[in-house]
């Protein structure tokens, strides 16, 4: 295999593959299938399958991973898992993919537990954005949701973030009938913190909670709409996938809408995943995906993994240009394998 080349400049699509409204810019990277919690839409309680950590890339690998994606045009990396914070050093990865690749913005999603012991350190080493999941405000149905008495910490960690200066920071809230679907806590909590708050729909085909919790964006924008006086605002970027932004009048944060399986159109989708074992997909469905990881574990060419990563736009581009999620039944994975 060939040494390591230096990166120039990022390459731009064929045009006449371009099926997708905006630019796939945006890649998803899954440095752990471990968890501190059990979400019931994302993990199983028991018997979870775990990989032998020697087929986890290493941060090393994933770097190499992000210099040929931004040679490709991704300008956005997104750090989640499984749980990126139980992953030892993630802030050193942090750390490592700032140095190394500066002309990507880089963001982290977290459950959030273990966020008020590392937010002043991953701040100190550049990050900013970061999305933290939180599908209950109160203890009890925390734990009926996440299987784990994690609530308190979750807070701490939301504050240490805001109190740290991170901005934006994004509240991932997937909602689920019959358990967390009552908007008004969170809007409320939009009225006293500077938080976005974004209503997910649940994607039965990831998780364990039956079709039936499904509830739908609009039941709960509708919901939110007959108690609370709104305004449309366009302070957060729409780089991803919610679109409009709304705040109640006077409220120091906003909340949004993240639709989809009521109103997912691929060619609004900008984003490509790694998993933690380095299979690059192309889309969620996209089972099989490629695997990136064994030409990572040796080889540091950046043009080969470049290469490979424009296979998968190109697929991405030609194979998964209108596909339905609504047309997908039964179980696709477990989320928390994938990355979300
Ligand atoms: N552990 C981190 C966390 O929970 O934020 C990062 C990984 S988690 C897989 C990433 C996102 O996927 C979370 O916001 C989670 O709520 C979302 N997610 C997981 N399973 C889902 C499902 N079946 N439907 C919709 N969103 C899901
Ligand atoms: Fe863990 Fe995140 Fe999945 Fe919850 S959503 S089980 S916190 S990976």
């Amino acid at each position: 295999m060939s040494k390591r080349k230096e990166d120039g400049k990022a390459q731009v699509p064929d045009p006449k593959e371009e099926r997708f409204r905006g630019k796939i810019d945006y890649l998803r990277v899954s440095v752990t299938d471990r968890c501190n919690l059990r979400c019931i839409y994302c993990m199983p309680e028991e018997g979870v399958k775990l990989l032998p950590p020697e087929k986890i890339l290493s941060y090393e690998e994933l770097t190499i991973l992000c210099r040929a994606a931004a040679r490709m045009g991704i300008g956005k990396v997104r750090i989640t898992g499984g749980e990126p914070l139980v992953r030892k050093n993630i802030v050193d990865f942090v750390e490592m993919l700032s140095g190394i690749v500066p002309a990507v913005d880089i963001s982290i999603t977290t459950n959030g537990v273990l966020l008020s012991e590392y937010a002043e350190s991953l701040k100190a080493v550049g990050l900013n954005r970061i999305n933290i999941s939180l599908d209950a405000l109160d203890p009890e149905t925390y734990r009926l949701i996440t299987k784990r008495d994690g609530f308190a910490a979750v807070m701490k960690g939301i504050n240490k973030a805001l109190e740290v200066g991170m901005s934006p920071v994004k509240i991932n809230v997937v909602a689920l009938k019959g358990t967390n679907d009552d908007p008004s806590p969170f809007i409320d909590l939009t009225r006293i913190l500077p938080v976005h708050v974004r209503f997910i729909e649940y994607m039965p085909q990831f998780g364990n909670a039956k079709n039936l919790m499904f509830v739908s964006g609009k039941e709960i924008m509708e919901r939110i709409r007959s108690i609370f006086p709104l305004e449309e605002t366009r302070e957060i970027e729409a780089w991803g996938p919610a679109k409009k932004h709304y705040r109640v009048k006077g409220a120091l944060g906003t909340f949004a809408l993240i639709s989809p399986v009521s109103s997912h159109f691929c060619s609004d989708c900008n984003r490509l995943r790694v998993s933690c074992n380095g299979k690059l997909r192309a889309c969620l469905f996209d089972s099989d995906g490629i695997d990136v990881g064994r030409i990572l574990r040796v080889s540091d060419d950046i043009e080969e993994i470049a290469e490979i990563i424009k296979k998968q736009l190109s697929r991405k581009r030609k194979e998964f240009s209108n596909r339905s999620f609504l047309d997908k039944s039964g179980f696709a994975g477990w989320m928390s394998s994938i990355g979300g």
